[in-house]
C-alpha cells in the first residue's frame, strides 16, 4: 500500500466537498456573533433529513443567523454539557498549575 491509497477520501461526497473547500475562503460573517478574526478552518459534513434540515433552516432564519453558525451554536452548546464541569466555585480546588473541581476532577482554565 502506497501514501496515496492510505488519504483516499471515503466517498464521491466527501471528495466533491474537498474540492469545493479548496476555493472558498474560510472565515465566517462577522453579524453572526462570531469572534473577529476568527477563522473556520475545519468542516463537518453531515447527512440529514429533509425535515430536519428544513426545521434547522427556519430556526436559523428565525434567529437571523446562518444555518452554518445555528449548526455550530447547537454543537458548542452540546460539547459544553458533556465536558465542562457544571459544579458549583466551591468545590474548586486551587494548585499552582491551575484550579480542579473535587466532584468531578475537571480541571478549569
Ligand atoms: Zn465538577
Amino acid at each position: 500500500m502506497n501514501d496515496e491509497e492510505i488519504f483516499q477520501p471515503q466517498d464521491n461526497i466527501e471528495a466533491a466537498m474537498a474540492k469545493v473547500a479548496e476555493t472558498i475562503k474560510p472565515t465566517r460573517k462577522t453579524n453572526t456573533g462570531a469572534e473577529d478574526g476568527s477563522t473556520a478552518t475545519k468542516q463537518v459534513l453531515i447527512r440529514t433529513t429533509d425535515e430536519d434540515h428544513a426545521r434547522w433552516k427556519e430556526a436559523s432564519e428565525k434567529e437571523g443567523i446562518s444555518l452554518s453558525e445555528f449548526i455550530r451554536n447547537a454543537a458548542n452548546g452540546q460539547a459544553s454539557e458533556v465536558l465542562d464541569c457544571k459544579h458549583p466555585p466551591e468545590n474548586l480546588k486551587w494548585y499552582p498549575w491551575g484550579k480542579r473541581c473535587t466532584k468531578c476532577g475537571l480541571r478549569w482554565k
